[in-house]
């Protein structure tokens, strides 16, 4: 096992009724920016329980940040917090909005040439101004991590930030909003968290028998709770469980002591940006392919999922290898997921190239756990996800 320091401020309030908590939550006399996306939250009721919750307090909103949070949208939203002296924020949304609320944090006390550079610095963003989520969509694991997401639809980029001043102050994860989520979304909530874990995971050497352990809970129970609540997301159960797996997947505990991968979501990112293809569906089409691709390497890891995840006795270490990245394909089209880049988009003759081409110039020149996938080695696994 590696040395590691962990650390892991955000303070959960899990449960029915949890948002009822939140005047007691936020420090008293704030005035609290409330940040939204597009409306889903006007028609479950959530945006009414939140407002309800927030009556003591002085309360400005801003919805409309979109699915992969857009920083055009998000430079309005910043003129909002320093015209209306805002002094917290509170994200009331899935991923999208909780990783645009953490770049608002960290941009309103940045000092750099333009907002942009927070995002091409590659710098821990370690102060921030205070902020905090009601979670409305299990998947990404940003209500208890410090990392975010930004979109900037002019240069077709989807660049990540994060640092110790980018964990959420606390999240309200309440299951029942799960009610309400369209079954694309739960798919999505699932693959991403799916391969959360995986990437940190699917890796060599690691001897760390507790944190493979951990992961390997996870899965399982992922793979367990979805068939249920893709059945049916009002059963509380199965919300409950899908919606601590998400969080428990990417809070940084699974990650300690263990080499972590995230090739996958390094190219998966540049499929969103060129095609616009929903961020948990990038990972299902190039997942299994990553595996295929660094075979040799991981092979003795997979054979340990095929086993322990999806119950594999027989058979070598190869071939229990293959059958648990053909078992991982399976899963995600059970949920619905297509895993060909060619069913989203008919133009995907020079994804391979672009993304070479766009790693090379980032300077990203190692992925993986090693560091040692090259952009020459991305665009291959990009092509064999054609
Ligand atoms: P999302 O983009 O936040 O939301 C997707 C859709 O679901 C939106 O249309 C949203 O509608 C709707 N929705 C949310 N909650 C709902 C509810 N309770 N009922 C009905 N509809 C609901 O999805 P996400 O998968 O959570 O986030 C994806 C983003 O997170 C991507 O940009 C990805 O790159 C990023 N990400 C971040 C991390 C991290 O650690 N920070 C990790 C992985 C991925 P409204 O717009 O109306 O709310
Ligand atoms: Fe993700």
């Amino acid at each position: 096992m590696n040395n590691f320091k962990f650390r892991n401020p955000t303070k959960i309030l899990f449960g029915k009724d949890q948002i009822e908590n939140l005047a007691t939550e936020i420090p008293a006399n704030s005035k609290v920016l409330m940040l939204y996306g597009g409306g889903s939250i006007k028609k479950n009721g959530i945006y009414d329980n939140v407002k309800k919750a927030l009556s003591a307090f002085d309360v400005v909103e801003f919805g409309g940040i979109p699915a992969n949070p857009e920083y055009s949208v998000l430079l309005d939203a910043l003129k909002v917090i320093k015209d209306k002296k805002i002094d917290f924020l509170l994200a009331v949304g899935g991923g999208s909005v909780i990783d645009g609320t953490k770049f608002l944090a960290a941009a309103a006390e940045y000092e750099g040439e333009t907002p942009w550079n927070l995002m091409t610095d590659r710098k821990p963003v370690t102060s921030a101004m205070p902020f905090a989520t009601v979670l409305t969509l299990p998947a990404t694991g940003s209500e208890m991590n410090s990392g975010s997401v930004i979109t900037r639809e002019e240069t077709k980029e989807k660049l990540a930030v994060g640092g110790p001043g980018l964990f959420p102050l606390f999240s309200i994860l309440d299951p029942t909003v799960v009610a309400s989520i369209p079954q694309r979304q739960l798919a999505n909530g699932i693959a991403d968290s799916f391969t959360h874990v995986l990437e940190q995971y699917m890796t060599y050497p690691s001897g760390a028998s507790l944190q493979d352990r951990f992961a390997e809970s996870v899965l399982k129970t992922l793979i367990e709770v979805a068939p249920e609540i893709m059945k049916n997301p009002s059963d509380y159960k199965a919300a409950s469980n899908f919606m601590w797996c998400c969080t428990m997947a990417l809070n940084g505990l699974l990650q300690q002591g263990v080499p972590t991968d995230w090739a996958v979501h390094a190219m998966g990112h540049e499929l969103t940006a060129l095609y616009g293809i929903d961020h948990a569906r990038t990972l299902a089409i190039l997942a299994s392919n990553h595996y295929r691709y660094n075979f040799e390497t991981k092979k003795e890891k997979l054979a340990q999922y095929a086993e322990r995840v999806w119950n594999v006795t027989a058979g070598s270490t190869e071939e229990k290898a293959k059958i648990g990245i053909a078992k991982t394909d399976e899963f995600f089209k059970s949920l619905g997921i297509d895993i060909k880049l060619s069913d989203y988009t008919e133009d995907y003759s020079e994804t391979g190239n672009i993304v070479s081409k766009r790693f090379t110039e980032r300077g990203w020149l190692g992925l993986g756990e090693h560091k040692n996938l090259t952009p020459n080695d991305a665009k291959k696994i990009v092509e064999m996800s054609y």
